[in-house]
């Protein structure tokens, strides 16, 4: 049993349907009915169940609507995944203390806010929190200095947080490459780019897909990866290789 931010759609999504069809019960969050509505049918297949938690993560109350939901009937969970998230390109002469304030919100504050309120509902059979940071935490890149600093901040929150709570808790970071999302359709668009210019920088010659990344998030949140944590795992076709 457990949570994931942002399940409604792309990599959340991608991995909510494999936990749910392995047999677990997924609270998946998102903001938007239809878009629940719509995962939720695409859930509906597994041997385990999804439910739909409509909840705004980057306010305290939005978490706790979350912590409401999967804890109800004293339920405890095994593991939570901070994926919501945005991204937008702003060059640095345009960022403003309202554009600062959403992405830090969307990306660094609902991570570490959710990540407090869900301690109180995490299991004692090796829980397992997982954060979705960005190859952007990494290395520099153009147009974006403020979504990298919030991805570093959800790097270097990982690894602290990873300390604070061994040996209970075991918390990871992935950091993705360009991943084929609706995130990065809107990216494409917003930038007047093409996916092949974009694949052209990858060293596998393409972007990655959802399935690839939820794969990981699957292998990283399992019982099995006990010795794990505190780790900062790149899924990116090899871009930060070089
Ligand atoms: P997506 O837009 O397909 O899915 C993210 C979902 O999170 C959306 O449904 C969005 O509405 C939801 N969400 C955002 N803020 C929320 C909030 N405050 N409360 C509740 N829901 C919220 O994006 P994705 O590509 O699947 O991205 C998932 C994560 O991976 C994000 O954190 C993103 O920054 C990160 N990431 C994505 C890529 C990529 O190329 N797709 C690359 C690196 C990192």
């Amino acid at each position: 049993r457990g949570i994931i931010t942002g399940g409604t759609s792309g990599i959340g999504l991608a991995a909510a349907k494999m936990l749910v069809r392995d047999g677990a019960h997924v609270f998946i969050v998102g903001r938007d009915a239809e878009k629940g509505k719509a995962a939720l049918t695409a859930l509906s297949d597994g041997k385990g169940k999804a439910t739909y938690v409509e909840a705004d993560v980057s306010t305290l109350e939005g978490c706790q609507k979350v912590v409401e939901a999967a804890g109800e009937g004293n339920a405890k969970v095994d593991f939570l995944v901070n994926c919501a998230g945005m991204y937008q390109e702003e060059a640095l002469q345009d960022i403003t203390e309202a554009s600062y304030s959403k992405m830090m919100d969307e990306n660094v504050k609902s991570t570490i806010f959710l990540t407090k309120a869900v301690l109180s509902l995490l299991s004692d059979d090796s829980p397992s929190i997982l954060n979705i940071a960005s190859d952007a935490a990494l290395e520099g890149n153009y147009g974006c200095a403020v979504y990298a600093a919030s991805k570093g901040a959800v790097v270097a929150f990982t690894r602290s947080a990873a300390l604070d709570l061994s040996p209970w808790v075991r918390v990871n970071c992935l950091c993705p490459g360009d991943v084929n999302t609706p995130l990065v359709k809107k990216q494409l668009e917003e930038g007047g780019y093409t996916v092949e210019s974009m694949a052209s920088i990858y060293p596998v010659g393409r972007i990655g897909e959802p399935e690839e990344v939820a794969h990981v998030i699957c292998a990283v949140l399992s019982p099995l990866n006990g010795f794990m944590t505190g780790a900062i795992l790149s899924v990116d076709g090899g871009l930060t290789a070089k």
